[in-house]
């Protein structure tokens, strides 16, 4: 059934919006990604975001959300913020407040324009630095309340929610996109695509659920 409809992935050029593109074009009978410019610390992650589309042939919006880095500026956005984890129960520097709030709003507002029923996001409860707004309960919440602004019926996809790091490989690997989500995104908060600098919290991130996923992959075979 899903075949037939049409959808649009919420898109950063990272390992898990691009997996989630991948699902998406699987999933879904036409499918359209949406980047979001607010002044990334990186203009890397939006040429990246560019250039991975053109290669997966999937029409790109890019849409202008300066006005978030102007309220909340953040270690994302801005060069003089330091990137550090949060501690006591602190959240990291990197969080932008509302962020996904804003975004899956104003997907869906690009959602209702392009005639796609379904949104996708790539944010995951499980792996992530305490984000409240990539908690599933948000996103369903979200979800009901954009469908009553608009009398619509969008349906939030979070393919990545319940995954680790290493099982979100597993589902770019079971998509025959490991290669290519290993190579070609960014997720480095030092703008280095593929396998990224190995020192920021995003890169350790990503390389230890690399590891984990090929290990137990090599498990696996033996
Ligand atoms: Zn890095």
């Amino acid at each position: 059934m899903l075949k037939d409809e049409k959808a649009i992935v919420v898109f950063s050029g990272g390992q898990d919006s691009t997996t989630c593109l991948f699902w998406a074009l699987k999933t879904f009978k036409e499918v359209e990604a949406v980047t979001f410019n607010y002044n990334q610390r990186h203009k890397q992650e939006i040429d990246c975001a560019i250039e991975i589309a053109k290669e997966l042939n999937v029409r790109h919006h890019i849409l202008d959300m300066n006005l978030l880095n102007q309220l909340a500026p953040n270690a994302l956005t801005r060069d003089d913020i330091e990137i550090k984890e949060g501690e006591d129960g602190e959240l990291p520097s990197t969080f932008v407040p509302g962020r996904n709030l804003i975004f899956l709003s104003f997907a869906a507002v690009l959602a209702s324009q392009v005639g796609a029923k379904h949104i996708i996001t790539g944010v995951c409860e499980t792996d992530f630095s305490g984000y409240p707004d990539c908690r599933d309960s948000f996103v369903k919440s979200l979800n009901v309340s954009i469908n009553l602004s608009m009398d619509k019926e969008f349906v939030i996809h979070t393919p990545l929610m319940w995954l680790d790091k290493a099982e979100t490989w597993g589902l770019a690997n079971d998509l025959n996109a490991l290669d290519f989500v290993r190579e070609k995104t960014l997720t480095c908060y030092n703008g280095m695509i593929g396998d990224g600098c190995g020192e920021c919290p995003s890169c350790k991130l990503r390389e230890n659920g690399l590891d984990n996923y090929l290990s137990t992959r090599e498990g696996a075979a033996k």
